[in-house]
């Protein structure tokens, strides 16, 4: 067969600068990771020429036997990770995952109860542009404005008062640890369904860092590229009962045939997720991001929440005078690719914002430890107390190039 490269050159040539690109930046976006190459050879396999609509032994189209085998695997393994009574792998993204929850558990106009997107919340958590803020009836809850941390007294209180069928739970940009228990009881309290989105942290729950939610909550969600280092996609962990509505709602409420290729990725990402070594590198992860949390705090940043405990944490740029954007931007410059990003309370827009986010998931899957968070530190407190200094960007990117050079990702 004709490889891309003769077949396609602008597409391959594409491809190769962006392998280029990740391969020298120093990637701080707290949703991105790296995954191995047995996770991309699933991902780029055959599978993807087959339709497989609807579920293990119950498809629409004939000749299914290896879809079958690869679904049942990729459920047993991420009940054997995560627990639960049910699981479905076949949303597309974690978006897709949250929309089959909405559409099994809620009807249209009804209320949900979740995290204001201002204090780290989610798109599909009831933004006015997304499916979820169109079709429900969203009330939020905010953080507690001195410590920056969820208030679960406030969220009983705007629980009672709101009366929502669903209470939303799991943030993308809140760095402290969430007390599923007591936004059960809360649930209880006032007879929502919990729901719970683990996007973000559910490398962390594998690893036992991070409390895992599926004792508690009737749905949760996940993407698996996040922490959990699998394919770009996302899965459904939901109770026995809610098992068939979830399974409609994907297919065939929202989906049409699944992404085996994919499916079979997440299997993989599953196995390696069970590994000794899986569990070691979330530790570091989480090691990582109070490291550099904590220098950039030496360095005068104020670190939102007063630090972190997972892969992430969001920096208040107010002192610097200079917005998120711009922040953002200069750093790219240098070869330090992070995301601007609103912060509690943030007086400006969700374009410009006072914050940046940072992630050390992607950095800790390249092997670096404590000692290069100390240089990153000093990277991007460099960066940003010479805003628009070409002469110092330039510089950090060869001290950038210096450093990932020192990490290769081949064969991660
Ligand atoms: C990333 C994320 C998602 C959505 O994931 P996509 O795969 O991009 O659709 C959903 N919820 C939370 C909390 C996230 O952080």
């Amino acid at each position: 067969m004709k490889s891309l490269r003769e077949v396609d050159p602008k597409v391959y040539g594409i491809i190769k600068k962006e392998e280029k690109r990740q391969e020298n930046n120093l990637e701080l976006i707290a949703s991105e990771n790296f995954t191995s190459s047995a996770v991309l050879e699933a991902q780029g396999s055959c599978l993807t020429n087959k339709y497989a609509e609807g579920y293990s032994g119950r498809r629409w189209y004939d000749g299914c036997e290896f879809m079958d085998d690869i679904e049942t695997l990729a459920i047993k393994r991420a009940k054997k990770i995560f627990g639960g009574e049910h699981v479905n792998v076949q949303p597309h993204s974690g978006s897709q995952a949250n929309m089959a929850v909405y559409f099994a558990a809620l009807d249209v106009g009804d209320r949900i109860l979740a995290l204001d997107l201002a204090c780290g919340g989610h798109l599909t958590h009831g933004h006015r542009h997304n499916f979820s803020g169109r079709l429900y009836d969203v009330a939020c809850y905010g953080l507690d404005n001195k410590t920056e941390m969820i208030d679960y007294d406030e969220v009983l209180k705007l629980a009672r008062s709101h009366k929502p069928k669903m209470i939303l739970a799991g943030a993308s940009a809140y760095s402290r640890k969430i007390d599923f228990k007591k936004f059960r009881k809360i649930a209880d309290e006032v007879g929502a369904y919990l729901f719970v989105d683990m996007a973000h942290v559910a490398g962390l729950v594998v690893a036992g860092l991070y409390p895992s939610p599926v004792p508690y909550a009737e749905f949760v969600t996940s993407t698996t590229h996040k922490t959990l280092r699998g394919p770009r996609s996302g899965f459904i962990i939901c109770k026995n009962k809610f098992a068939k509505r979830i399974d409609m709602q994907v297919f065939p409420g929202i989906q049409g045939g699944p992404l085996m290729h994919v499916v079979a990725a997440k299997a993989v990402a599953f196995k390696e997720a069970c590994s000794a070594a899986f569990k070691k590198y979330q530790h570091q992860v989480v090691k990582n991001a109070k490291t550099l949390a904590d220098n950039l705090e030496k360095k005068g940043l104020r670190i939102v929440s007063g630090g972190t405990d997972t892969h992430l944490f969001l920096v208040d740029l107010q002192n610097r005078n200079i917005s998120g954007a711009d922040a953002a931007i200069c750093l790219d410059r240098a070869d330090i690719t992070v995301n601007k990003n609103l912060i509690p309370f943030d007086s400006t827009s969700a374009t410009i914002t006072s914050g940046i986010r940072l992630g050390t998931a992607a950095i800790t899957t390249r092997g670096m430890k404590e000692k290069e968070m100390e240089k990153i530190a000093e990277f991007i407190d460099c960066v940003l107390s010479s805003y628009g200094d070409d002469k110092i960007c330039n510089r950090i990117k060869r001290e950038v190039l210096k450093l990932t050079n020192k990490f290769p990702l081949h064969n991660k």
